[in-house]
Order: C-alpha cells, then structure tokens, then sequence
C-alpha cells in the first residue's frame, strides 16, 4: 500500500503539483463527488496507467446542483472515501474547502451555451456551467497532463473535451466506460437513494438502450420509431418515469431524425425522486 496525503488547501495542492511537475513527473486528475464506487475506481486505473502521479478530488460542487436538486442529501463520507483511495495506491486525495472554491464574492464562471442546452443541460438549467467551472478550477490548481472522466456522463464528456479545446487547457482528456452491475444498471452514487422496488425496475433504462441497438442492428433508423419502443418498455415499470430520451449526433448532440455516423442515445429516468441517467454510443453502418 503506497503512501497517500490528504489536501485540503488549495496552495498546498498548487505547491504539490508544480514540484511534482518540476521533477519531470507526469500528473494525473480524477475528479470526483465522493461516495465513491467502481465506476470511480475503474477511471482511477486509467489515470495510474497513464500518468506518475494520480490526483482525486472529492468535491461536492454546490454549483452544478439546482435549487430544487439534492445538494443537500448528495451522500457524502469522505473517511470511507480515504481508506478505499488508500487502498487503490494514489498519490493525493484533494478536498478543496467549500469556502475556498468559492470565497464570498466569487465572480467567475465557464458556460458552453451551445452544448449545455440539450438532454441534461435542458432540464438541470445552469448544471453544466456548474460543472465547468469547478472542473476549469481544479484543473488550474493541479495543473494535470491528463484528466479522466466516465463514458457515464456522456453530455458532461463531451463538454469538457470541447471546454478543453476552445480555452486551450492543453490538458488531455481520457475516458473510461460506464461501470455496470450484473443487472446492467449503470454504477452511481445515487442509486443507494432507491426503494428496493425501484431498484428492481432499474435496470429497464440499460434493457431500453440495448433494445434501441437491436433494432438499429436490424435496419431500423427512424428515431421516432426507436424512441417510441424504448418508451413502452420504460413505462412498463411502475416506478419509472422518463425525463428525456434522445437520440442525437455524438458530435454536435444535435437532434436527428434519421440515424447516420455516430450518435448518442441518452436517457434520464425519475425513480421517485431519483434521477438516474444511462447513455450508449453507436457508430451506425452504412446501408
Ligand atoms: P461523480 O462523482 O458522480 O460526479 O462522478 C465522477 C466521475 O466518475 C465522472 O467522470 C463520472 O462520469 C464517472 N462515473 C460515475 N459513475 C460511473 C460509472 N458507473 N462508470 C464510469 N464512470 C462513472
């Protein structure tokens, strides 16, 4: 078990970072939320594979969540959190204070208005300019080579590849796919909020996504038609209610009728109070 420090200032993280740097060593940053799961785990192996020294933070960013969104309730346990990074061999776990992310008077925010204003963004008004900006910060003070997110959040991916580009972070951006149970639901640290009913119905958003491949294997390309299918099979469950479901171009998350090139297929669903969110990507054959 290799030897891990916990940082809470943000100096201490920025002194750390440039003298690791300094000494020719290449850095790596997994941001996280905590509560932390396989899923983080799985992109935390990227990061050590990729890099000499891993950085995970633990932020519970108050921005990114809406006044009417779980802030509050977000399961947080950092002690818990500490042991199982300990026991993954990182180098730092950084816990940015609250008040030092954001200082009474904070002014600055990073907004990507264009691809924030579809699926998640539509409906979690200001999440992704919440996002961004935390991820624009902990970027400036670890200064990282590489930074890892989840296939998971596949709208928050492609933001933050694209955030990258047009503010030439010149950080590199590597990716890890969603993290499953056996069931085929996708890993979150939200889905302890479910009632054992709606955890047995939960898997119904992956089987949804699986059936829209199928059909696309078989030859279908009309959207409707696939969203319209993917609906029916969600709605069979009592406890789920759909947020969206959309099938768009993975480059632009444009909307599209027709399927061609590499598209996205997002779905949000409600279990009671809880918002869950799955997505696959799939490269359509010509035909
Ligand atoms: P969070 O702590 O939920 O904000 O997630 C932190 C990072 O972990 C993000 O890059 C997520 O996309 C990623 N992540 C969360 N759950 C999963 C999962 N089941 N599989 C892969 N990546 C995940």
């Amino acid at each position: 078990m290799s030897y891990m420090r916990i940082i809470e200032r943000i100096k201490e993280m920025e002194d750390i970072s440039r003298k690791v740097k300094n000494k020719g060593k290449k850095v790596g940053l997994v941001p996280t939320m905590g509560a932390l799961h396989e899923g983080h785990f799985r992109l935390i192996d990227v990061a050590k594979k990729h890099t000499d020294f891993v950085v995970v933070s633990i932020f519970v960013n108050p921005l990114q969540f809406g006044v009417s969104e779980d802030l509050r309730a977000y399961p947080r346990d950092v002690h818990n959190d500490a042991k199982l990074l300990k026991k993954k061999g990182i180098d730092i776990l950084f816990a940015p204070l609250g008040n030092e992310m954001y200082p009474e008077g904070y002014d600055a925010y990073v907004e990507l208005p264009m691809l924030s204003s579809v699926l998640c963004g539509a409906r979690r008004p200001g999440h992704f300019k919440g996002v961004c900006t935390v991820v624009c910060k902990l970027f400036n003070i670890v200064i990282p080579d590489i930074a890892v997110f989840g296939e998971k959040d596949a709208q928050q991916l492609i933001i933050i590849k694209k955030m990258v580009k047009d503010l030439n972070l010149g950080i590199k951006i590597l990716t890890a796919p969603t993290t499953r149970e056996s069931d085929g639901v996708a890993i979150s640290s939200r889905n302890i909020y479910l009632s054992s009913q709606e955890r047995r119905d939960a898997p119904v958003i992956y089987q949804s996504l699986i059936l829209a491949k199928k059909l696309i294997e078989k030859g279908e390309r009309d959207t409707k038609k696939i969203k319209e299918k993917m609906r029916v099979i969600i709605s069979s469950k009592l406890t789920a209610r759909v947020d969206y479901m959309d099938i768009v171009k993975k480059k632009d998350l444009k909307q599209i009728s027709f399927l061609e090139s590499e598209v996205l297929i997002a779905v949000a669903v409600w279990f009671g109070k809880t918002r869950l969110i799955d997505n696959i990507t799939l490269q359509i054959p010509e035909i």
